[in-house]
């Protein structure tokens, strides 16, 4: 069984799938790469100075694959509460189960209202700064999180707090994601 499943495969799905097999967890990342990415150029992404939405996807995708997080390119048709675990059914019946679960639908949060959270059309779906849900396990980052602030930077980063604490929580500490260069 995994330890976390990502619904989503936008920036902020892929973000957090980045840090948490980076960091050793067991990612499953569900989605067809139908993401609003596809229609942008950005512009205003901070140490990129203009790549196209598409290209920005393709190469996420290979660094969070190379991590070693698997991508499905399927659609979840639901979500049940299946004792401590999350369990995805996935269209044509297969069924993914985690411990964890990170939204990231963005424009559509049909899981999300699925699980019971409440999407409210401007403000989103109510989380904590870690991207907590009031459901213990799930957390929602990006465009449903804060559907008016819809930026790629904001929901990648939001992926990566969401992360963060998923590894804190199974560490038992704090946990920051920090590299150095090799000493010369
Ligand atoms: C025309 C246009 C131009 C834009 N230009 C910019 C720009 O210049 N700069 C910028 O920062 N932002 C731009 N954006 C906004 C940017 O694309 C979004 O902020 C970003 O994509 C949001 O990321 P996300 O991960 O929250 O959601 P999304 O990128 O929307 O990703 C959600 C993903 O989840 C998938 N999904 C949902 N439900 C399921 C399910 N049940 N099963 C499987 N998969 C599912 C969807 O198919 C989608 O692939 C632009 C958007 C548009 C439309």
């Amino acid at each position: 069984m995994p330890d976390v499943l990502v619904i989503g495969d936008g920036p902020g799905g892929l973000s957090a799938a980045l840090f948490l097999a980076k960091n050793g967890l067991d990612v499953v990342v569900v989605g067809e790469d139908k993401t609003a990415m596809h229609w942008a150029l950005l512009k205003n992404y901070l140490g990129i100075t203009e790549m196209l939405g598409s290209e920005f996807q393709k190469v996420a995708r290979a660094q969070v694959e190379a991590l070693g997080a698997k991508i499905r390119s399927v659609h979840v048709e639901s979500v049940t509460k299946d004792g401590s675990a999350f369990k995805a059914t996935l269209t044509g019946g297969e069924s993914v189960s985690a411990k964890y679960l990170v939204l990231s639908e963005g424009r559509t949060p049909r899981i999300a209202k699925q699980l019971g959270l409440v999407f409210d059309e401007a403000k989103g779906i109510a989380t904590d700064r870690d991207a907590r849900t009031s459901i213990d396990g799930v957390y929602v980052v990006g465009r449903e999180a804060r559907p008016a602030r819809s930026q790629a930077i904001i929901s990648a980063g939001d992926g990566a707090a969401a992360a963060l604490d998923i590894l804190s929580r199974e560490k038992g500490k704090d946990f920051a994601d920090w590299d150095e260069p090799p000493k010369a």
